[in-house]
């Protein structure tokens, strides 16, 4: 499959050779037809299966297909969680849209919102938005939704997660009743079900894989160690490693100031990014990140969500979360696009919880190995044997034994039992998982 039969107008496929795709991927190949057509869609994909470009491509062809009768009104409107991804999806609209005369903004709060009302009374084509910075730009009379024609949401899972159900009915409100709806999300779970009833019609539905695909193709390991040692650990890995760029997940906060902190006073160049931050931080911090300036970028679940760094060679779980749908998130920062990517978790006893769930959810145990002279007081609990999935439809566990990395990391087949023993890490009796 090429992105030529895929019927992409020449302006785009330039775009595309520029990018240096040699072919769609696989949400790609199947959600730009559905696009192209038309018709409102649904489409489960996470970030890294290259979902971007599966909406903006045929948004771009369907735009510049018709010539509008008043030029540069929005046309098509992007809704994201979170501004990094409103960033990110921006940037994607104007790389592949580089050869077409359409004009694309984005708007988020943080930021001042003069210039993007500037930016606004100029003319736009595609807005790329959140939906708070969204409704207050409407409040103030700048945006003019009469000729618009296509709705995104983007993420719409995280969306809801983020308790933006709200502004959404809101910003519903706002457009016209006829126009294409797409909606991409990382799970078809019953809340977005529900979503999806209230605002698409006969949605033509793409799911191109498992939820855990990305889980797949990531090799993981769990490091057992106590709460108190997991900075040392830490520390000890980034040196040891030799790790140039790595991403690290703070369930909280306050949790990735202070290890960040700790960071800097060992030496290490790190930083923090969450909701708290200002955008410019942000922004800054991540391209410092991506330059390889910044040796160690920690996280929360919320910051992290749809940062493209590509091709991250491996992430660390500092903490797990408490949400194990955010471990697959976190751990798809990883191995995208087809790399492989490593990702480690920091795990003490008090996190077994969360271990558990995340290994029912992945259906697969993960790897344990012990580092010496970081080996737990507090020895983490076996691990619980593995439940079918509950949720129907899903699809069955493919092993009890693990995914892709089981056989390299388990000496007899059994997950978390007898692990491989590299160098400086040994094994622990009666350490393993029940299996
Ligand atoms: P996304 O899922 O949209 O966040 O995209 C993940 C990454 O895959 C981004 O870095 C894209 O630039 C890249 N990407 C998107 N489409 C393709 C493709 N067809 N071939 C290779 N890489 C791609």
């Amino acid at each position: 499959m090429t992105f030529d039969q895929l019927g992409l107008s020449s302006a785009l496929l330039r775009a595309i050779e520029k990018k240096g795709y040699s072919e769609p991927s696989p949400i790609q190949a199947k959600a730009i037809p559905a696009v192209l057509s038309g018709k409102d869609v649904m489409a489960a994909a996470q970030t890294g299966t290259g979902k971007t470009a599966a909406f903006t491509l045929p948004i771009l062809q369907r735009l510049n297909a018709s010539a509008p009768i008043k030029p540069h009104r929005i046309r098509a409107l992007i809704l994201t969680p979170t501004r990094e991804l409103a960033a990110q999806v921006a940037q994607s609209v104007s790389n592949y849209g580089l050869h077409m005369p359409l004009k694309s903004a984005v708007v988020f709060g943080g930021v001042k919102i003069n210039p993007q009302i500037a930016q606004l009374r100029r003319g736009v084509d595609i807005l790329i938005a959140t939906p708070g910075r969204l409704l207050d730009l409407h409040g103030q009379g700048e945006l003019d939704f009469g000729e618009l024609e296509i709705l995104v949401l983007d993420e719409a899972d995280r969306m809801l997660d983020m308790g933006f159900i709200h502004d959404i009915r809101q910003i519903l409100k706002l457009l016209p009743a006829e126009r294409q709806n797409l909606l991409f999300s990382a799970t078809f779970a019953a809340e977005i079900r529900e979503l999806t009833k209230k605002f698409l019609q006969d949605p033509i539905e793409v799911e191109v894989a498992s939820r855990n695909a990305t889980a797949d193709k990531v090799e993981q390991w769990v490091y057992p160690v106590d709460k108190k040692r997991k900075g040392a650990l830490l520390r000890e890995l980034v040196e040891e490693k030799c790790w140039t760029q790595v991403l690290v997940f703070s369930r909280t906060k306050h949790g990735a100031n202070r290890l960040a902190q700790q960071l800097v006073k060992a030496g290490i160049e790190a930083t923090a990014i969450h909701g708290n931050k200002s955008q410019g931080a942000r922004t800054r911090a991540l391209e410092d990140f991506k330059s390889g300036s910044l040796r160690v970028l920690v996280a929360t679940d919320i910051a992290a969500r749809g940062l493209d760094i590509a091709q991250l060679p491996q992430v660390v779980n500092f903490d797990l979360p408490n949400v194990a749908q955010d471990y697959v998130h976190r751990i798809g920062r990883t191995g995208r696009a087809g790399a492989s990517g490593k990702a480690y978790s920091l795990v003490s006893a008090d996190e077994i919880k969360q271990l558990n769930d995340i290994e029912q959810l992945i259906q697969r145990h993960l790897p344990r190995e012990y580092i010496d002279g970081f080996e737990p007081e507090h020895e983490v609990p076996a691990s619980a044997p593995l439940r079918k999935p509950r949720q129907p439809g899903r699809r069955p566990p493919k092993h009890s034994g693990g995914g892709s990395n089981a056989g390299k990391h388990t000496a007899k087949g059994r997950a978390g039992e007898g692990h491989k023993r590299p160098r400086r890490r040994r094994p622990r009796a009666g350490s393993g998982n029940r299996a």
